[in-house]
């Protein structure tokens, strides 16, 4: 329960930006009050595997890699198209070095070693980018959150949980608090981290509509917080919303309700085909551009795998076990044939194409090299010491894949470069200021890889409690 009382600023949500906002405002010797709806702080950034990109980092440096501002920003806005605002995003690409910086003062830990995953500790590469910026923090985002709680906590910010902030509250034209529990709480500035959308049904079929392609298939793993208040409390003073028909779909097998980690892994000896038969991606793409790959095959996609990969599955997983896709080939979600050519049939895609595609990748990959995809260099990234064993042993597998976990939605109150909401004419709204998922402008219409949603709560949350604690 809240108490009527004056703070300079008030911080919308306890996840990673928020923490972050709460945190550096602190810093600034300002008195901070933050709020979290739920039980726990974290929000989704505690749920992550915490992997921040960043450019120019000490981490990098160690380990030898050479990285700037300019070849980040330049990467971020090309693989967006360029529908970002290059102000703000170079703004961003700016501060995500000195960001981790900070975090790692904090305590934050990211060993200087090449990590070949997103969940050992190091520097990885989960994206596309030419240099490795994949920063994975010990403890992933638990860590990042643990940290910033502590921080938080060294500077006398107090955190209310239970808390759903109702509305903002207005003087004149200028954001002067907020209203929770039917509790007017005064301030000097408001800054809103309440994150994204994902769990509003209403919101997502609004906002972003092409998550619904997935149909039937379609699962959220987002924080249970993610409801979209920020256009909520966007609306009360005319803000402009950025990031429409953009969030983070994963792709998945259409069986799957779990984040990967729950789930399980498919098997490496698979191939991805689409409905003609033919393949057309590097199975182990990145999030950055796998789910476009699949979308832009206008129909189905489909992996096909063997019985001796069934097997080698390991146990321990919610979906991708050997006796569960032995059931699920029951459920009639996994289907089955003793050759690729009745598979084929099964399918519905050209029986002579798919034996082409599986004798071609059987004679490359399991051979180490992929002239047409290039999987043996996303393999290696990953760490693969042998390369994937041929598909050839009967029955063979097929089940539809498809980008279907939502993880995150990038529909966001406008910000500029200084993390400030702007109206719809274009205008700071004096008092209020947005970061994370709440604030849009800088995760487009790509997944950054790997972590720009990550980065993005952080440093945009970091400036947006700076700037709020000069505005109070
Ligand atoms: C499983 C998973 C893995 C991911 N892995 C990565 C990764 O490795 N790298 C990466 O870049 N991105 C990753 N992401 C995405 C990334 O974690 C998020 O985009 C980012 O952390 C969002 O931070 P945020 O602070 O904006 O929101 P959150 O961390 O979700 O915090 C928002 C908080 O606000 C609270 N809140 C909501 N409404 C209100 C209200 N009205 N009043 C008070 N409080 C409110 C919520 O309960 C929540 O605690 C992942 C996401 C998931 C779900």
């Amino acid at each position: 329960m809240v108490a009527e009382q004056d703070y300079d600023v008030v911080v919308v949500g306890g996840g990673g930006a928020g923490l972050a906002a709460a945190t550096s405002a602190a810093e600034r010797g300002r008195s901070v009050l933050l709020l979290e709806s739920e039980g726990e702080l974290g929000g989704s950034t505690q749920l992550s595997a915490g992997m921040f990109t960043a450019a120019g980092t000490s981490v990098q440096k160690a380990l030898g890699i050479e990285d700037s501002v300019e070849r980040f920003f330049q990467h971020y806005m090309d693989l967006n198209q360029w529908l970002l605002k290059p102000g703000l995003v170079r703004r961003f690409c700016e501060l995500t070095a000195p960001t981790l910086e900070w975090l790692l003062d904090l305590g934050v830990e990211v060993p200087a070693r090449v990590s070949h995953d997103a969940h050992t500790p190091g520097l990885t590469r989960a994206g596309v980018e030419d240099v490795w910026r994949a920063h994975v923090p010990k403890d992933q985002g638990y860590g990042l959150v643990q940290v910033l709680d502590r921080a938080r906590r060294a500077r006398g910010v107090e955190a209310v949980l239970h808390t759903r902030v109702e509305r903002l509250l207005l003087d004149d034209e200028r954001v002067a608090g907020v209203v929770a529990d039917g509790v007017e709480l005064r301030a000097g500035a408001v800054v809103v981290a309440s994150g994204g959308l994902a769990q509003d049904a209403a919101l997502v079929e609004r906002w972003f509509p092409d998550a619904l392609r997935a149909g039937e298939s379609l699962f959220v793993v987002a924080a249970p917080g993610s409801r979209g208040d920020h256009l909520a409390f966007g609306r009360q003073v005319d803000a402009a919303v950025a990031g429409e028909g953009w969030g983070l779909l994963l792709p998945t097998a259409q069986f799957v309700r779990s984040h990967h980690w729950q789930a399980g892994f498919p098997p490496v000896s698979r191939v991805h085909v689409n409905d003609h038969g033919r393949r057309f991606m590097d199975e182990d793409a990145s999030y950055a551009v796998s789910g476009g790959l699949i979308d832009a095959q206008g129909g189905p996609a489909w992996m096909v795998f063997d019985e001796a990969a069934r097997r080698a599955l390991p146990e321990g997983y919610a979906d991708w076990t050997p006796g569960r896709v032995e059931e699920l080939v029951g459920e009639g979600a996994v289907l089955r044939a003793d050759d690729l050519a009745s598979l084929a049939a099964r399918m519905d895609v050209p029986a002579d194409r798919l034996v082409a595609t599986v004798e071609r990748w059987n004679d490359q990959l399991p051979h180490g090299s992929d002239p047409d995809f290039q999987r043996d260099q996303t393999l290696a990234a990953k760490g693969a010491t042998q390369p994937p064993a041929p598909i050839a042993s009967p029955p063979f597998h097929a089940t539809r894949v498809l980008p279907a976990e939502l993880v995150c939605t990038h529909a966001g109150l406008e910000i500029d470069a200084s993390a400030a909401v702007l109206d719809e004419r274009g205008r700071p709204i004096p008092g209020l200021f947005a970061a994370g998922e709440a604030g849009g402008g800088v995760l487009g219409n790509r997944y950054v890889g790997g972590g720009n949603a990550v980065a993005n709560a952080l440093t945009m949350g970091r400036l947006a409690g700076q700037n709020a604690a000069s505005a109070s």
